[in-house]
């Protein structure tokens, strides 16, 4: 039986030698190809000039290099916003966003095609769940939204905020952070990355035992169940009470406070009693330390009739309640930065709605 091709692109420095020693190869060609494929961003055996012709085929015969290829692009005209449609090898779409803050340049990646969770607000919950991402199609979207740029214009943070939900594809995700971050590699400290979950409390759990140095975000959202759940389903199975108690453990294992996101929504979720009632929830948390929450203005969701409440008012009122808030500032208005709406575009669905995590 003909044995199956390895993606190159996923694997780490260690995992590649082991490969091509099985080859028979010695240790140093492993060096060269992961410094042509990781450093010089080159995705064709051929033109690896330091490899002979008939290791390349031979190359060509274990492995397979698809790195996401662009086929849309939208550059805002209001910032410095880039909006990528990503094809993947078997046609299937996601989205990068590429963002220029004045600390540097972010990218948000997706890491499944679609997603299983369901949430009211996302444009791409009702699309349905297609497949998870590969480690390669995760790291090859930061390499696409690099390419062209020089040096100090490369990618120098991460936010796994795109479409999909990053903890539902956990093993992958993982291998995606140990590629990002490796020193013969894209060489991303993990304190620039960030990773966005609607609150999958098992595997909250899990990652805090990997101790990473990444910030752990939160999609809140509500401050009370029946709220919470009209607006994400996650939170029937995880209610708020054990999402929470997840975030202290993960504060108390990893020493690095969860940050909570909170799209603003009028009539919904931006009252008061919601200022209070969050303010009580959260202040425990993190053992006396203030808590933080990203306060996002919500994009219009058709089918829904949601719209946005006032993120700089509740921001007040949470001030008011002990707690850090900060009003997440708005990129790429103009070209529906919000992730999913390019997809959805794409995939010819007739509504307009926006997903934020
Ligand atoms: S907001 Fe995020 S977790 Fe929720 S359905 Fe959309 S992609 Fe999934």
């Amino acid at each position: 039986m003909e044995q199956e091709k390895i993606e190159i692109l996923s694997l780490l420095p260690e995992q590649l030698a082991a490969e091509i020693k099985a080859m028979g190869e010695p240790a140093f060609r492993a060096k060269q190809i992961f410094r042509w494929l990781h450093v010089r961003r080159v995705f064709d055996f051929a033109e690896m000039t330091d490899i002979s012709k008939q290791f390349q085929s031979k190359l060509r015969e274990r492995f397979y290099i698809n790195p996401p290829k662009i086929t849309q692009k939208l550059a805002s005209t209001l910032d410095d916003t880039v909006k990528y449609l990503c094809t993947l090898s078997d046609g299937n779409c996601v989205e990068t966003v590429r963002m220029v803050y004045h600390h540097g340049v972010t990218a948000c990646i997706s890491t499944q095609v679609g997603c299983k969770m369901g949430c009211k607000f996302c444009a791409s919950a009702p699309l349905g769940f297609v497949r998870n991402l590969t480690p390669a199609e995760m790291l090859g979207q930061i390499y696409a939204a690099d390419a062209g740029f020089p040096e100090e214009e490369r990618i120098s943070g991460v936010v796994l905020m795109g479409i999909g939900e990053p903890l539902d594809n956990y093993e992958n995700v993982m291998q995606f952070l140990r590629l990002l971050s490796c020193s013969e590699g894209r060489n991303l400290s993990l304190r620039h990355v960030a990773l966005s979950t609607c609150g999958v409390v098992p595997q909250i759990l899990r990652l805090s035992q990997e101790a990473l140095p990444l910030t752990l975000s939160v999609s809140l959202h509500a401050s009370d169940d029946g709220t919470r759940s009209s607006l994400m389903p996650v939170n029937r199975k995880y209610p708020i009470s054990e999402l929470l108690e997840a975030c202290r453990q993960y504060f108390e294992k990893t020493g690095r406070r969860v940050t909570f996101e909170y799209a603003v929504i009028a009539g919904k979720n931006d009252s008061d009693s919601a200022a209070a009632a969050l303010g009580r929830l959260l202040r425990p948390v993190f053992s006396g330390q203030r808590p933080h929450v990203n306060l996002i203005p919500v994009n219009p969701v058709a089918d829904t009739g949601f719209s946005a409440g006032s993120a700089v008012q509740f921001q007040k009122k949470l001030e008011r309640q002990g707690i850090n808030a900060t009003v997440r500032r708005t990129l790429g208005a103009d070209i529906a930065a919000a992730c999913g709406q390019l997809r959805r575009n794409q995939m010819h669905s007739p509504a307009e709605e926006g997903e934020q995590h």
